[in-house]
Order: structure tokens, then sequence, then C-alpha cells
């Protein structure tokens, strides 16, 4: 077995197949080659069911994510590998690679893991799971994030981090999303600072209980658990269990923008407590809420996230309306039209944008907001099919 800070040989770090019938659980380690963290989390969790495979049903697979970038240790050679998993631009990839068309680094990365986690899909004997794990630059909490479907919501639920709803959506071509269309159920994690030894600890404490939230195994069949579900709880502190993006504040180098000092990757903000300077003037928290991901380095084009706490009512009142399909009359509203192309998707006309609240779509799940002309276009991920 080789060491937990060993890079990867090759596409597949390890795989445990128990002998009874279950679900497969995917896990992507290095997508971004700096974050090593998870394929030490990922060995560590192979090797504690390896000794219990008796115990195991369906399989567990771990899987390099940008194996080139890793032996380098950067993030991406030429193209960030959490950034290109659009179903178009996976389509314009395969054609590439049927034609013998160019290939770079990141291309040939991306082929390869696609095929990967298509043959694990492919061998599953029940329903496919996927984590992709992460770390960060600086230091900061871990939290989980997914698309806002009722299945992911359960999935992660089990992960006593805080979960982040409707970050996933805030860009284009993450894998997790991709492979939620494939029919998986995802989430990621971010689990502390690339080069921190408790960042391991973190990442692996949330695969382990992601299998168990799978039902890799038994619930509560393993001991090692309980002590992974203790750690996560500790790790969270008095963060709230559950919230959600409400906006975005977008900012351009015009705009000098600069952070107050202070905040966390994830951080309670009071009503009108000053949060960051611009040229514009002070922007100031507009009500109780959270900061989520500021901008403290480099350039961006996020200042911040703004969000709020989610709490258990609301949680079951959007998963109320959901099953009650509040979703197929939606367009039935002044000015909201269904996308005839995408089922998934509505087109809000600009005077209609000031009729509604984003909230009300948020609880139905369209998280992902996108300005087309004059348009707002909201769209969600589709749920999974019915077991
Ligand atoms: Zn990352």
């Amino acid at each position: 077995m080789s060491d937990v800070h060993d890079l990867p040989e090759g596409r597949e770090i390890g795989r445990v197949v128990g002998d009874a019938a279950g679900p497969t659980l995917i896990v992507v380690a290095g997508i971004h080659g700096n974050e090593r963290a998870g394929v030490g989390a990922a060995r560590r969790v192979l090797a504690t069911l390896a000794r219990r495979q008796g115990r195991v049903m369906g399989e567990l697979v771990a899987l390099a994510g940008n194996l080139g970038a890793m032996r380098l240790g950067v993030r991406y050679r030429e193209r960030d590998m959490n950034r290109v998993w659009t179903k178009d631009r996976v389509a314009d990839l395969e054609s590439r690679a049927r034609s013998g068309g160019a290939l770079d680094a990141e291309d040939r990365e991306q082929l390869e893991l696609l095929d990967a986690v298509r043959a694990a899909i492919a061998r599953a004997r029940g329903p496919v799971y996927l984590v992709d794990l992460h770390t960060t630059s600086a230091h900061g909490l871990p939290f989980i994030l997914f698309g806002d479907t009722l299945k992911q919501r359960k999935f992660a639920s089990a992960i006593p981090l805080p979960l982040v709803i409707g970050l996933e959506e805030q860009v284009d071509g993450v894998l997790t999303a991709f492979f939620t269309t494939q029919g998986c159920v995802t989430f990621g994690v971010e689990g502390g600072q690339h080069d921190d030894p408790g960042s391991v600890d973190n990442l692996e404490a949330v695969v382990l209980l992601g299998a168990e939230s799978a039902g890799l195994f038994g619930s509560g069949l393993l001991t090692e658990t309980g002590a992974a579900h203790a750690l996560l709880e500790r790790r969270r502190g008095d963060l709230p269990r559950v919230m959600e993006v409400v906006s975005r504040h977008a900012i351009t180098a015009a705009d000098a923008f600069v952070m107050e000092p202070g905040f966390m990757n994830l951080a309670r903000a009071r009503a009108g407590q000053l949060l960051a300077k611009s040229r514009a003037g002070e922007v100031r928290a507009p009500k109780d809420g959270m900061v989520i991901l500021p901008l403290y380095q480099g350039q961006g084009s996020d200042g911040f996230f703004w969000g709020r706490e989610v709490g258990a009512a609301r949680m079951h009142l959007s998963e109320a309306l959901r099953h009650m399909k509040v979703d197929r009359l939606l367009h039935l509203l002044p000015g909201v039209a269904r996308d005839p192309a995408r089922p998934s998707k509505l087109v809000v006309g600009e005077r209609a944008t000031r009729l509604y609240r984003l909230d009300m779509f948020h609880l139905l799940g369209y998280r992902r907001v996108r300005k087309e002309a004059e348009r707002l276009t909201l769209e969600r991920q589709l749920e999974h099919a019915a077991e």
C-alpha cells in the first residue's frame, strides 16, 4: 500500500468491491493538481473498507483528477479542470478525440477521467454517487456544496459540515454538476488548506460518512464513523448547518474592491456591518446573514457571496413544494416562460424580474441564475429518477 502522501501512479487510485451488490461511490481527488489532500484521504478510506470487505456492499473507487498537474504541483497546466464539464464542451472534446483533432494536456486528462467514471457507472450494481474532493489556498472552514436536488440534499445531509446551497450553480462547467446530469448523486467538498494535515483528516471523514450515507455499509456498522462525525461537528463549530447563497457581489478591477479584514470563508455578518469598500463606497450587510467566500487575494470577479442560514422549516417547505411539483406551474406566471428546449430552464422577461422575488425560484431549486440579453434565465438540476 502506498503512503498517503505519494502521488497516484495512474488514474485509478484504488478500488474496494464488496461481494454483495450495492451502491457505487466514485471519489475524485486532485481535479486541481495542487490539492493533493484528497488522494491521501481516499487511500485511508480504501484501507479502512478493505479491512472490512465482508461488510462492504457495492463499490468504492477513487480516481485521480488532474494527474499531470498533480505531478507538477500546480492547479492546472492549460485550463482549470473544474470548469470544463458542460455538455457542449464534453461533446466537442469527444468529437475531437474521435477525429484525431488536437488535444492539450487537460483535454487528455478529461477524456481519461470521463472514461473511468463512465466505466464505474457501467459496472455499478446499484445507484451511483460521486464526491469531488478539494482544498483551498487560504485557511478556512471545511464545507460541502452541491446542486440543489432533493436526493443530493439527502446525501449531503449525512455530513455534519456546513452545507452551502446555491454555490455550485454560480459557475459553469463544474464536474459534480455534470455528473448529476449523468444520473449520479453528487457533492463537492472544500476540506481546508492545501498543506494542512488536518485537511486530509477532514476529507477522510467526509468520504467515510459519504460512503455510509450512500449505503456502502450498514449505518453505524463501522466504529470509525462515530469519530468522523465528531471531528466534522467540531470543525463546523457554531456555524449554521445549512446556508444558501442569496446573491453574488460581482466586481471588476475598476471597482478597486477591498474586503474588510477578518472574515473567514464562511462568516456571520450583522445588519449594517461594514463588509468591503470600493470606489462606489462602502458595502454593508443588508441584514443579518452570511458572507461566503470573501475575496482576499488575487483577481476575481466575485467580491463575495451574500447568503443566509436556512432553518429546518424552510428546508421542509421547499421539499414539500417540490414533492407537490409546484414547479410545473411557474411558467403560468406573467412574464415567465419555460425554455422549450430545456424543461429545467425558465426565461423571465426584464419587467417580470422586478415582479417576483428570486427567493421563490430558489425554494424550487432554480439557482443557476444568468443574465442573457434583457432577460434572466433560471435553471435547476433535474431531479434524479426514482429508484
Ligand atoms: Zn479545488
